[in-house]
């Protein structure tokens, strides 16, 4: 499971084969036993386990990275980073980030008016900034603008020129001295999944000629202490360091030129994209990254100090608007296996297989590809077995074939399948039309969970998240398999394993025993809580927020209970009460045409008002 390449030292495999927490030296816990104790709780799963421990200790390492560069190259200025929230604005992410990162000044940036409202009431540094990105009308500036009043380091930044209108005629009006950013497009460009957010076409930023037009135009108004800050972003997941030197360099000689032409900056801000290395592989696969977060702070002290001295400018306080290498690790989504379908396992039944008398001649022409493959022939009896299955099928449709013989017949190319992959598993080159083999013959993990609530982006965008088991951590795994969720949607399954640097199809699990068999998906505290959606009212997963303590031993300090089926039900436009009166009436109904009795209907409404009370996802008795 590569789990010490992916895991940032923040997970670990113990020796008795458990999963286990490491928010900091010293401190451990196995996850099996805080879901142990969640289920004795009496609580329901799926769960997300949330490590406030861990966001801290990556506000931590991000803050010191920045520092201990700053002081190796004797950089006069300093970094105060940002936490966009929008990557995850659970209350105990924003919180967990602001309480370890005060300190450090380290800020929030919101992109909506939504997102400000809940960044001015949180408590901050003084220093700290808070960056306001995003399209803006007249209110968010305005909230904006009342955020300096209450003592808040607000900077608004200019996605587009006309915003600076806005910005002034508010301003004046409010008579508040606005603190503003400009945001550039860099030519440069980042690398990875979110390449597009960079370069001439970006959806946000100005142009070199807009932000020489934003200075003047500050000039004029008497202003131009107000812009403070410039701002750039080339996408999240930035897979290559080196496009990161590259875009850095662009950003400084950009702040040197805006500070020839006259602007009194005081901040640099590189925007997001620092990566989560997924896959463990530390390449420039699209799910890692080939660098560290010593490296990337170490690139844009030098890179920034370099340009610095050249054009002999002031050097700047560096700002970066970091979300998901701050929140990946803290969270753990677990899945408990509900149920295990697959070709190799439902009817292996030897005797299935084996044709009688009577059976028809295709079925016995297909036991006799079985028993005759060999190494040599196995390409072509694959392709006499796809052949003969479909010719079963069409002697099925014209009423030839039974539906016994079907089901020998079916079983019989499954057998076929599994025995070719057998042959071949050791093989270097596997002919095109069996690659898929090992997906074909995977098991099916039905875990209780829904793709689209928990992992989006695994569906989205091809996204790769570890998973892992939970315990059984050393013994064997057996199966390959595939995952697929509860929804009623062929789409809900995960298909895609990291495999260093590669996508794997299938996942090697163990043979679920007596005892429940959770899985853990590990690095989605980043963005998956907050793009989830309500597929078939499959709502939000209950939550337990986690501290651990020396020993080995936690605190469950909260556990929040998911959404219930009523609320989901309720957020498509029903209501409650009008629910139980349909059901109500329908009862009455029944009764007098003695379908239900007046004892079914009094359990029947119960039932009914339980279950809208309930979790939406399985509830099994455990
Ligand atoms: N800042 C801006 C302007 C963004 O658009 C984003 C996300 O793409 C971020 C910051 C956060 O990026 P990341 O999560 O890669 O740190």
């Amino acid at each position: 499971y590569q789990v010490p390449n992916w895991s940032g030292g923040w997970f670990r495999v113990s020796e008795k084969g458990r999963m286990e927490v490491t928010p900091s030296p010293g401190l451990h816990a196995p996850l099996r036993a805080i879901v142990d104790e969640i289920v004795e709780r009496g609580e329901s799963l799926p769960v997300i386990l949330r490590f406030p421990q861990v966001i801290a200790g990556r506000v931590k390492q991000l803050n010191e990275a920045f520092q201990s560069a700053i002081t190796e190259y004797n950089y006069s200025g300093h970094y105060q980073g940002v936490f966009p929230i929008k990557v995850n604005q659970r209350r105990v992410v924003v919180e967990s980030v602001a309480a370890a990162g005060y300190d450090y000044a380290h800020g929030l940036e919101a992109g909506s008016k939504a997102e400000l409202a809940l960044c001015l009431a949180q408590k901050m540094h003084p220093d700290a900034l808070l960056c306001c990105n995003g399209f803006k009308d007249d209110g968010f500036i305005k909230l904006a603008l009342w955020g300096r009043t209450l003592g808040k380091n607000v900077v608004i930044t200019i996605e587009k020129y006309t915003e600076l209108d806005r910005i002034l005629k508010q301003a004046k009006a409010l008579g508040v001295r606005p603190a503003v950013g400009v945001r550039f497009k860099l030519h440069a460009r980042g690398s990875g999944q979110w390449e597009e957010s960079g370069g001439d076409q970006a959806k946000f930023g100005l142009n070199a000629y807009e932000l020489l037009r934003v200075v003047e135009r500050l000039k004029q108004e008497g202003m131009i202490d107000s812009l403070v800050m410039l701002h750039t972003h080339i996408g999240s997941q930035i897979t290559d360091i080196r496009r990161v030197k590259v875009a850095v360099r662009e950003a400084a000689q950009t702040y040197a030129g805006l500070i020839a032409a006259g602007a009194d900056m005081k901040y640099l801000n590189v925007g997001g994209g620092l990566g989560v290395d997924y896959d463990g592989s530390k390449t420039t696969f699209y799910a890692s990254m080939n660098y560290t977060v010593k490296e990337y702070a170490a690139d844009i002290v030098y890179t920034v100090q370099e340009v610095c001295k050249a054009r002999e400018v002031p050097e700047p306080i560096l700002v970066s608007e970091s979300g998901r290498a701050l929140t990946a690790h803290h969270a753990v989504l677990i899945m408990p296996v509900v149920d295990v379908t697959g070709p190799t396992r439902d009817l292996e039944a030897q005797d299935l297989i084996v044709p009688d008398e009577d059976s028809h001649q295709i079925v016995k022409d297909m036991y006799d590809i079985m028993e005759n493959i060999t190494m040599r022939n196995y390409r072509e009896s694959y392709n006499d077995a796809v052949g003969d299955k479909q010719t079963l099928h069409n002697l099925f449709d014209l009423g030839y074939v039974h539906l016994a013989d079907r089901a020998k017949g079916e079983a019989l190319f499954n057998a076929i399948l599994r025995k070719i992959a057998k042959l071949i598993q050791s093989e270097k080159y596997v002919p095109d039309e069996l690659e898929d083999l090992p997906k074909v013959l995977a098991d099916k993990y039905i875990c209780n969970f829904s793709l689209f609530q928990s992992l989006p982006d695994n569906w989205a965008i091809q996204a790769l998240f570890p998973i892992v088991p939970l315990d059984r951590l050393s013994e064997k795994p057996t199966r390959q398999a595939t995952l697929v969720d509860i929804t009623c949607d062929s789409d809900g399954k995960i298909e895609k394993f990291i495999d260093l640097r590669d996508v794997k199809s299938t996942l090697t699990l163990h043979e679920p025993g007596e005892k429940p068999y959770y899985l853990g998906a590990f690095l989605m505290g980043a963005y998956q809580d907050v793009l989830g959606s309500a597929h078939n009212l499959f709502g939000k997963v209950s939550e337990a927020h986690v501290t651990v303590r020396p020993g080995g031993k936690f605190n469950i300090d909260l556990f929040v209970r998911g959404q219930k089926a009523r609320r989901m039900i309720e957020s498509m436009g029903y209501e409650e009460p009008m629910l139980r009166d349909a059901i109500e009436d329908q009862a009455d109904a029944a009764i007098k045409v003695g379908t239900l009795t007046d004892e079914q209907e009094h359990e029947l409404l119960e039932d009914y008002g339980e279950e809208l009370l309930g979790y939406t996802y399985l509830e099994y008795e455990n």
